[in-house]
């Protein structure tokens, strides 16, 4: 009578002892690597596995990742996809994050052990790339800005807003509905096609808290339209002589402006036509991490600087060391995919095309992120099927995951977003999910 091969089974402090796992368990953490254990073992009491397998099971069942986010490559060519993170970070602030990462001196002055204004790094080098602004404040994304510039300036009393921005901007973020929860009253004014700066100046008075410009960022009125730019409102005055600050929500944070966006608004343009103070992403065009940037006259600023809801609001290290590196580095890689030209992409789709034996066709991309919906970016993709548009997403094995489009039936595959020296990675997650074998060589 042979022995009762469960037996074989190894105890899980033991497994836990082998090398693979010990390694694991420093990595991933003790809990995690048990439970892999626990599941090996059931497997090979119900003789899936045999017992000597088990220590391969467990470790071949463990994720590679310490998170359960898996990096994609973006081949969608929507150069700020909401879905996916929005910017990806540039080399440079992903330094900076790591730097941060462990102690660091984000509110200590080192030369004299005192301490010092949280992120002042960050915001020196928002005011350096706009010399317009006073004073710059960074808080948790663009819609905590606008809650803490509103709640601060008019909280209790009215916001006037014309009625061809009241915007929902993404995901059921509703600018009526984020005012009304600071406890401003939105103070409506114009149509939804036309309004005039007698408006906005008629609906002025003693409860008047601030003027509120929304860029509508993610659609477009065409036809008998009117709006009112910053520079009729800009040193409006309350019956009492008191100043009316006008806050504009770019939304997308462009500093300066783009020759490649001229609909899209820029901090310095809209300061210098007299906006009080421009809110605004970090993540969209600004191409940095998720974050709020307010950016304007120094009292202003500051009032919200001071203000309780600051506190709540406020970014942690990481966001401020990505934030800097971003701001006075190197272009970041939203700003490189947003400019790269369609003769530029061609030659690396046509290379990508001589692999796969698949056709090269013209496809705009576009700028996403409810950011520039009237401008196309001309480009090339590669034309694959739908089916495999699915395989490239959930890879066999542990290929890269490379996310692709459909379009009109189309599976297509759009380089622009995908830095060149990841191309050859496209290459063979394109030839596993075409299931092309390789070429011999
Ligand atoms: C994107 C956007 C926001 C919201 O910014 P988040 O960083 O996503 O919170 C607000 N206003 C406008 C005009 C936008 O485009």
């Amino acid at each position: 009578m042979s022995e009762d091969p469960r037996r074989g089974i190894p105890r899980t402090d033991l497994a836990l002892a082998t090398a693979p796992l010990a390694a694991a368990a420093q990595r991933l953490g003790r809990t995690r690597v048990r439970a892999a254990v626990t599941t090996a073992q059931e497997r090979a009491r119900r003789g899936e596995i045999r017992p000597d397998e088990v220590i391969d099971a467990a470790v071949t069942s463990l994720p590679t990742r310490a998170s359960s986010l898996t990096p994609v490559l973006n081949a969608t060519g929507v150069v700020v996809h909401t879905n996916i993170g929005r910017a990806p970070l540039s080399p440079t602030a992903i330094e900076a994050v790591v730097d941060a990462a462990g102690y660091v001196d984000v509110e200590m002055d080192l030369a004299s052990g005192a301490r010092s204004r949280r992120g002042a790094g960050a915001l020196t080098a928002l005011l350096e790339a706009v010399p317009d602004a006073g004073a710059a404040l960074a808080v948790n994304n663009g819609a905590a800005a606008l809650v803490l510039a509103t709640t601060a300036l008019a909280a209790g009393r009215e916001v006037i807003v014309s009625r061809g921005e009241m915007v929902e901007i993404g995901d059921g973020f509703r600018l009526p509905d984020l005012i009304a929860s600071t406890g401003a009253r939105l103070r409506e004014v114009g149509t939804t096609n036309r309004t005039h700066a007698r408006d906005y100046l008629e609906a002025i008075g003693p409860e008047t808290g601030c003027i509120l410009k929304v860029h509508p960022s993610n659609f477009r009125v065409d036809g008998f339209v009117a709006s009112v730019g910053v520079p009729p409102l800009s040193g409006a005055r309350r019956p009492d002589g008191s100043p009316v600050p006008v806050v504009a929500d770019i939304g997308s944070g462009l500093l300066t402006p783009d020759p490649l966006l001229p609909d899209e608004p820029d901090a310095t343009s809209w300061l210098r036509e007299g906006a009080s103070i421009v809110t605004a992403s970090g993540d969209k065009l600004l191409g940095g991490p998720q974050a709020g940037l307010v950016l304007g006259d120094a009292e202003v600023v500051e009032l919200l600087r001071r203000h309780p809801l600051a506190r709540a609001l406020r970014v942690d290290k990481l966001t401020l060391a990505a934030l800097e590196a971003t701001v006075s580095g190197p272009a970041p890689p939203v700003t490189t995919s947003l400019h790269v030209t369609a003769d530029e992409l061609r030659p690396r789709v046509d290379a990508l095309a001589t692999a796969l034996g698949r056709e090269v066709v013209a496809v705009e991309g576009r700028v996403g992120g409810g950011g520039a919906p009237g401008v196309p970016l001309d480009g090339w993709a590669l034309e694959i099927p739908v089916a495999a548009v699915e395989r490239l997403r959930r890879p066999r094995g542990d290929g890269p995951v490379v996310l692709a489009r459909v379009d009109d039936g189309r599976g297509l595959v759009d380089l622009r977003c995908i830095p060149a020296d990841r191309d050859g990675d496209v290459t063979t997650a394109l030839r596993a999910a075409l299931r092309t074998p390789p070429s011999p060589s």
